[in-house]
């Protein structure tokens, strides 16, 4: 073929992308204002105008849901269950019904709409059937009915689906727990076989550690489901832990990025998808957590004999005190001494539960440390490199940081300290881990 200029042009196949199933999740700030919203609805519009097919989740605008929960402690510390949920899952419906209006509004500007149609269709937990179990205020999703979902879908309109919601087996409105819309996005997403999860949020992905704790904190570019998890559950609160638990069950990606620009986040995907640039440059610790407000119990003078730990951890379990680091000393003079941490909000209550134990074990003495942190390195590439545990405590040495507990999984490494020396433990193990060079 000429062209008019008279070069030949190479007709390359074309490589037109095959079209994908997309679940997009906004959360609190990106929805956060009308301008937001608006925003939120040209995002939809243009991904879906590059062929793909996009299914939105959002959360309640910002600040809401603290909102509704105080209205409802103010008529009762501990609110009924089935109100309070009802109560706090509608912050999202507001949500839905701005964004889906913010779509059909933009798309009809667009010249998008032929006579009465539409092009985003706002739904709630219960209209679609999310299901859930009757767990108020944690409520595990159990099933999701998708044939209304296909059949928007397939109809070219975006559904733009409450977060944080569902419905129980009795029509219960339940919610799944704070900042549980990231669930609500990977449930429906893997329910659809999607091909991709985007979390839109307001931090441009997941750091090496906290950036207000670090100022060498880097983003991420890939970190696989299992470091995720364990740095969610040590409070990196970009994702709901659950939500990467049943992202990893069903292998579906994620992409964690900003609805402020259009940079490239995180992706969370499969330990092998990590990068394999040969095992001497694979990253040994993908980041560095810190939870500061740990206290921890030292039960000193217990028996020697079967039953002890169970007679201790089942009465603090009964009270629902998580429990975190235990360690048991080697026992002498038939003696044992018990060591475990809890957070700083389940300090008083533990130490209720710990003092009523005094019946059964009358020698037993109680010491008590508060204003601790527990920092942590959380890596997968430390299961076949040697040596990581005791370059932490080295690092930490150099800073004449004392560690108080120590606990290890196969894919993290914990040392208890002083609060008051967090920061600097979680600057010299980032520099030390050499995170600053990530990406
Ligand atoms: N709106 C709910 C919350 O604030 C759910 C979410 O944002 O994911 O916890
Ligand atoms: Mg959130």
């Amino acid at each position: 073929m000429k062209l008019n200029n008279g070069l030949q042009r190479v007709m390359a196949p074309c490589k037109k992308r095959p079209m994908a199933l997309i679940v997009q999740k906004f959360g609190g700030t990106s929805v956060g204002t009308i301008e937001r919203i608006r925003h939120v609805a040209r995002w939809a519009l243009d991904s879906q105008a590059r062929g793909d097919d996009i299914v939105l989740v959002v959360s309640a605008m910002s600040g809401e849901t603290n909102r509704l929960v105080e209205l409802a402690t103010q008529l009762n510390p501990i609110p009924y269950s089935r109100e309070y949920d009802m109560l706090i899952a509608s912050g999202e419906q507001v949500a839905v019904g701005l964004v889906s209006l913010a779509i059909n509004t933009e798309a009809e500007k667009r010249g998008l709409l032929k006579d009465g149609s539409y092009r985003s269709r706002p739904l709630l937990g219960h209209q679609i059937g999310i299901l859930t179990d009757s767990i108020f205020s944690k409520a595990r999703i159990q099933e999701i009915n998708t044939t209304l979902l296909r059949r928007e879908i397939a109809a070219g309109v975006i559904p733009v689906i409450a977060g944080f919601q569902g419905v129980d087996p009795d029509n219960n409105i339940t919610t799944l727990g704070r900042g549980g819309s990231d669930t609500s996005a990977v449930a429906i997403a893997a329910a659809l076989g999607a091909d991709d999860c985007e979390i839109y949020t307001d931090v441009d992905g997941v750091y090496t550690t906290d950036p207000r704790m670090c100022a060498d904190a880097r983003k991420i570019a890939r970190i696989s489901y299992e470091e995720m998890m364990e740095l969610a559950s040590l409070g990196a609160k970009v994702l709901q832990i659950r939500s990467v638990e049943i992202a990893a069950k069903y292998k579906l990606p994620l992409h964690v990025r900003s609805s402020f620009n259009s940079v490239e986040g995180t992706r969370v995907v499969p330990q092998e998808m990590l990068g394999q640039a040969g095992v001497m440059e694979q990253v040994v610790v993908a980041g560095v957590a810190a939870d500061v407000g740990q206290v921890k119990f030292t039960l000193q003078n217990l028996p020697e004999r079967p039953g002890v730990a169970a007679a201790i951890f089942g009465p603090l379990s009964a009270s629902a005190i998580v429990v975190d680091v235990i360690v048991q000393d080697v026992p002498s003079n038939g003696l044992l001494t018990i060591s475990f941490t809890v957070g700083k909000g389940d300090h008083l209550k533990a130490r209720q539960v710990l003092e009523t134990l005094k019946t059964t074990f009358a020698q037993m003495k109680i010491v008590e440390e508060a204003d601790l942190a527990k920092v942590s390195i959380v890596g997968v590439g430390m299961q076949n490199h040697p040596g990581v545990a005791s370059k932490m405590f080295t690092l930490l040495a150099e800073k004449s940081i004392s560690i108080k507990l120590i606990t290890t999984s196969e894919i993290k490494v914990s040392c208890l300290i002083d609060a008051a020396q967090a920061k600097a433990a979680v600057e010299c193990l980032h520099r030390g881990f050499e995170l600053h060079r990530v990406e």
